[in-house]
């Protein structure tokens, strides 16, 4: 079993605020994302926020749009401060501040996660009616590989090695169109805990580390 591993949901509860940038603009500042393509362009900032309205309850979730990031309730917060290593951000109301909520602050890998050959052989099987495996964006440059799931290709261990965190996120980005994400690994231990405080929505995706 490897010590990394990978968490899917169900379910996408809560809308990021303001809806213009997708809530980009509280996480990264009105300069720190691309208007072309809502890629970052530096890492978060600021605190996520998440409108009041259907505001999530459950004890762990993923909001819609952000695909790469997980919030936690604050008993949660406070088994993983507690337990692990992770770095946590307020989570946000517009009008009210903050919820108690926190976001899961993955550290970014400085090493590429994936080998290219490998992607440009499964993008098109996974995404058949693209006549591309991924585009580079006019305004800020950034390549994004079309989505692949963590699990769908192997990751170079090595990657994960400088990695002090209990959640990993990949240097590569991916996406389409308006919506722009990174990969993200936890360790274990920690993906067990927080599968457990919300099993109803989440699991365990085992992935092969090279
Ligand atoms: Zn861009």
């Amino acid at each position: 079993m490897s010590e990394w591993v990978a968490l899917a949901t169900k379910f996408t509860p809560g809308w990021p605020w303001p809806e213009s940038s997708w809530g980009l603009e509280p996480r990264f500042g009105a300069d720190g994302w691309c208007r072309g393509c809502g890629t970052p362009l530096h890492e978060q900032t600021g605190s996520l926020v998440i409108q009041g309205s259907k505001f999530p309850t459950s004890d762990v979730w993923m909001p819609n749009w952000s695909y790469d990031v997980v919030c936690v309730s604050a008993a949660v917060a406070e088994v993983v401060a507690d337990k692990f290593r992770v770095e946590m951000r307020d989570v946000c109301k517009p009008k009210s501040g903050p919820t108690g909520f926190k976001q899961l602050m993955p550290e970014v890998s400085q090493k590429r996660w994936y080998d290219e050959a490998v992607l440009k052989s499964i993008i098109p099987v996974k995404h058949p009616l693209d006549d591309s495996v991924g585009s580079r964006c006019p305004t800020c440059s950034t390549w994004r590989w079309l989505p692949v799931s963590e699990g769908d290709a192997h990751i170079f261990s090595a990657a994960l090695d400088d990695v002090e965190s209990d959640v990993a996120a990949s240097p590569e980005w991916f996406g389409s169109g308006w919506s722009s994400m990174r990969n993200s690994l936890f360790r274990r231990e920690l993906a067990e805990a927080l599968v457990a405080s919300n099993a109803k929505h989440w699991s365990i995706v085992d992935v092969e580390l090279v």
